[in-house]
């Protein structure tokens, strides 16, 4: 039987890189599909980032993901940006072309929309999205490009909210305002979707909750969290309690895996596959 011994390389840089569970998710994808692939899990400090871009062109590496705190720093590396990347401002899948060319995508808000979906349709609704840093901002650029009708951006600083907020206004064809949030925050009447991309609830504070009037959630509303550890947040259940349908974090996280998958190998990947992997960590 004959062996082909040269496995095609991705993999991730960042730091600290240990805790990042993406390694589990994808090789369990690949070994389901039977693709004789790998993905490396690096640890890369920010001085050397350029050298482990040159090092993965050098060895031919299909890909690899960027995260904290490669995601802004890894543009000068590159050879071109997808068009969400690009307004986003941020790099979190490296996908090589046929002709040798590293692309920088994001996958952070594709993979938030693609979860979604599967609850929702996004198009034509009203947002309200809750913080306004790097995975605010990609969910925000995605869910316009989806076609939603308006974002409100909460955020506790406000020149990071209104940043995102602008960003939306001047890039995207939807509208976007911005809203201090400085006390429970009150979701307005025909908002069809709520999200958490801020960091609260996220393991091992995960007593804590974004603070929303709960009262304010109706059924009709679709809340979603991107917290992916653990799962089932506060908030989700604070909603599931209220009637909302929910949408969670580590579906995220997988379809940005099934995304990137696509990019680098072509193939569909089985998110159930994926999803699994995940949860037999215990997240
Ligand atoms: P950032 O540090 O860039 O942003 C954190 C955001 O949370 C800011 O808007 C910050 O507000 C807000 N925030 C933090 N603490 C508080 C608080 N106590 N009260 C009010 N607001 C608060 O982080 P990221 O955007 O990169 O990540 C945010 C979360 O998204 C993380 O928990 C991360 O795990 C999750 N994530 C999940 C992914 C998935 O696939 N499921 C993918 C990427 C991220 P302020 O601007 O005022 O500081």
């Amino acid at each position: 039987m004959p062996h082909d011994f040269l496995q095609p390389l991705t993999g991730s840089f960042a730091m600290p890189a240990g805790e990042n569970p993406t390694v589990a998710m994808i090789e369990a994808a690949f070994r389901h599909h039977g693709l004789n692939w790998r993905y490396i899990n690096c640890e890369v400090a920010p001085e050397d980032l350029g050298d482990a871009v040159r090092g993965a062109r050098a060895m031919g590496w299909r890909g690899f993901n960027c995260s904290i705190p490669h995601k802004v720093a890894v543009i000068d590396h590159l050879d071109g940006l997808g068009e969400s990347a690009a307004i986003i401002g941020a790099v979190n899948t490296v996908v090589r072309q046929d002709d040798g060319r590293l692309i920088g995508e994001n996958t952070d808000g594709k993979g938030f929309v693609r979860a979604l979906s599967e609850v929702t349709a996004p198009a034509g609704q009203r947002v309200v999205l809750f913080g306004a840093g790097g995975a605010a901002r990609a969910v925000a650029v995605e869910l316009a490009l989806a076609g939603v009708s308006h974002i409100t951006v909460v955020n506790r600083s406000r020149d990071r909210g209104e940043a995102v907020a602008g960003l939306i206004e001047e890039r995207t064809p939807a509208r976007a305002d911005y809203r201090p949030w400085d006390g429970p925050f009150s979701i307005p009447e025909g908002t069809g979707i709520v999200v958490n991309a801020t960091s609260i609830g996220l393991y091992p504070h995960v007593e804590a909750t974004p603070d929303i009037d709960h009262d304010s959630l109706t059924p009709e509303m679709v809340v979603a969290d991107g917290i992916h550890n653990p799962p089932l947040t506060r908030l989700l259940q604070a909603a599931q309690a209220r009637g909302c349908r929910t949408a969670d974090g580590l579906g995220m996280l997988v379809w940005q895996g099934v995304i990137g998958l696509k990019y680098w190998t072509g193939l569909d990947a089985d998110a159930g596959v994926m999803r699994k992997a995940l949860l037999d960590l215990g997240l």
